[in-house]
């Protein structure tokens, strides 16, 4: 498969623990004046509902696989499941996910995530996210410390550095560094998805200086992402599983609808949808017009 200079680029950057939190610059740390990109970015967001008609708090396996298949995953398992996705979501994920679906209408996704390993194989059954379910069953493979130390790829925390603990003896990045990486391996394909998963660390651990670390570095990260979208053709998404780090007073997730943020070809489409089943369903539309 090749992409086409002409054709639909998107980056999908999906962010877990993000919701839509209130006006009151108290409890909501994304209102606070260093990070005017963000605050502005959600304020224009459409909101949709993560809660999926099913009771309880919603949870990141569910969340995410509904993100990512369009299927309501928290309904079809009777509950909001965190965590690791469990078999039969799995099975799921596998069947209905968003790469597959692109390959089915022979476009090319990829997955910007840099992983330690490029054995997949190797990745325990039990620690295996909803994006690497669907990365090694719909791509077969994914990017590893080559791609990451070529540019070509993405660590999750953005500038690594969670990863010398984990012996990475590589270099440090800045955010704006990881953002051009970002682009580029945007620019390779035709759907590039990338997960941010420490919002919703930050969020739990009720810290303020790691809540506001982990926004400065997003802050930072999506200004320069944002330039992705100003090409002819290009679109930037970004959404997430459930709301977490927006709302101070609480350590748990929260009920807050999630935002979808969409600028560029395109965004106009994304205008009016309001739940987290149906970004899956309005990307493949993109692609079939
Ligand atoms: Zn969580």
């Amino acid at each position: 498969m090749v992409t086409h200079l002409n054709s639909l680029k998107i980056i999908f950057i999906f962010m877990d623990g993000l919701g839509i939190g209130s006006d009151d610059p108290a409890r909501n740390p994304i209102l606070d004046s260093r990070f005017p990109f963000l605050r502005n970015i959600l304020k224009n967001a459409t909101p949709l509902d993560a809660c999926l008609g099913v009771e309880g708090l919603p949870q990141s396996a569910t969340g995410q696989a509904t993100l990512l298949t369009g299927v309501n995953a928290a309904e079809a398992m009777g509950r909001h499941i965190e965590g690791f996705p469990p078999a039969r979501l799995k099975k799921l994920i596998q069947d209905e996910n968003l790469f597959f679906k692109l390959i089915q209408l022979e476009k090319q996704p990829t997955f910007a995530n840099s992983y330690w390993t490029t054995d997949p194989h190797s990745i325990p059954p039990r620690r295996q996210s909803v994006t690497t379910v669907m990365t090694v069953s719909a791509l077969g493979g994914v990017r590893g410390k080559t791609e990451l130390l070529s540019g070509k790829a993405v660590m999750h925390d953005i500038t690594r550095w969670t990863t010398h603990a984990r012996g990475y003896d590589g270099p440090l990045v800045e955010p704006e560094d990881a953002a051009g990486h970002l682009m580029a391996v945007g620019e390779e394909n035709d759907f590039t998805l990338f997960e941010y998963f420490l919002t919703d660390r930050a969020g739990h651990s009720a810290k303020p200086e790691q809540v506001f670390q982990c926004l400065e570095t997003l802050e930072r990260f999506l200004i320069k992402v944002a330039a992705f979208a100003e090409q002819p053709n290009h679109l930037l998404l970004l959404s997430s599983d459930h709301g977490n780090i927006e709302d101070n007073t609480t350590r748990t997730h929260t009920e807050n609808p999630v935002p979808l943020v969409a600028i560029g070809k395109g965004a106009d489409s994304f205008r009016s949808l309001t739940s987290l089943t149906e970004v899956t369903p309005a990307i493949l539309r993109l692609y079939e017009d």
